[in-house]
């Protein structure tokens, strides 16, 4: 039997409209409205509609956007200045710096660079030591909407083996820590895979919930895949054929249990998490 599809993009209609209605009571309340400071270094096509669709899904709850367009040209000194305007703007709640920065500038030190109070995006180390230490103040997008995806679908975790492909900053290893965490989303038994991992098909179809998130179109084949298995596909890749994920979704489909389609899985939860955090990041600064 084919496998359910697990819908990104409904589950992230659902979460919004809950957003939506916290960022009015929060508005009400307050009388802050949330806002979202996007800064995009240069020209990079993807990042334009990356950064677009961002602020669209911040009208669509509430939240107001400020986008900050420095040419790829900017120096190190100008960038940093930018960045620490925004620090101190009280009217700005979030602030994300869209990667992948042009050469020459260290994403590294921007990174570092944006107040961890308004880090939506949760890449600040001090962000990160919390999320390891299992008290975070924000956790990063994409983890945290396929871990609201696996919560909400009540896709059981505790206990469950999990094997994720990817070990990157920004989706492998906080995936790896948030799941592994005691309580709610997490108890599950983690195993990252990269480059160096033997034998990986054996690896992957021993999981209960696989990840993928390498950036490789359709690498993950039905062999690789334990039957009844919940497969997420984080890959984003433009192929001849259109936007396909890491996941070969007509073969694994036929194996899996549930899989997230590329489009409309794992992206509308991604930027659905980035609303929750301004929010988040709105009340804190407010002080409720
Ligand atoms: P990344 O920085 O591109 O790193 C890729 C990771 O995959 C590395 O850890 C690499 O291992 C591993 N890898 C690559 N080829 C492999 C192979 N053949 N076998 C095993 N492991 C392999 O990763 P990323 O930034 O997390 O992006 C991954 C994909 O997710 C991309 O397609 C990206 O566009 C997509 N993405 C989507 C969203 C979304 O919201 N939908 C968000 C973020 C990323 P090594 O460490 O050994 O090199």
């Amino acid at each position: 039997m084919p496998a359910a599809i697990l819908d990104g993009k409904a589950l992230a209609q659902e979460i919004q409209a809950e957003i939506a209605q916290q960022v009015s009571e929060f508005t009400r309340q307050s009388g802050v409205t949330p806002c979202l400071a996007a800064v995009l270094v240069g020209e990079d096509p993807a990042s334009q509609v990356y950064v677009r669709n961002k602020q669209k899904a911040c009208e669509r709850v509430g939240i107001l956007s400020q986008s900050h367009r420095p040419p790829a040209s900017i120096s190190i000194d100008d960038l940093l200045a930018l960045i620490d305007k925004l620090n101190r703007d009280p009217a700005v709640h979030g602030i994300l710096v869209q990667l992948p920065l042009p050469k020459g500038l260290d994403e590294t030190q921007m990174l570092r660079a944006v107040s961890p109070l308004k880090d939506v995006d949760a890449f600040h180390p001090e962000n990160v030591g919390r999320i390891v230490q299992g008290r975070p103040r924000f956790l990063p997008c994409t983890p945290h909407g396929i871990q609201q995806l696996l919560l909400r679908r009540e896709v059981p975790i505790a206990g469950a083996r999990v094997v994720i492909l990817g070990r990157s900053d920004i989706v492998g290893k906080p995936m790896a820590i948030m799941l592994m965490q005691r309580g709610p989303g997490g108890d599950a038994t983690v195993t990252v895979c990269h480059t160096r991992t033997r034998n990986l098909p054996e690896v992957t179809r021993q999981a209960d919930i696989l990840i993928a998130a390498i950036g490789k179109a359709k690498f993950v084949t039905a062999d690789m895949v334990k039957p009844g298995a919940v497969v997420v596909d984080v890959g984003v890749n433009r192929t001849p054929e259109g936007l396909v994920g890491d996941v070969d979704f007509q073969a694994v489909s036929q194996v899996a249990g549930q899989i997230t389609p590329v489009p409309g899985g794992v992206g509308p939860l991604t930027i659905t998490m980035l609303l929750h955090n301004t929010l988040a990041a709105a009340k804190m600064q407010f002080g409720s």
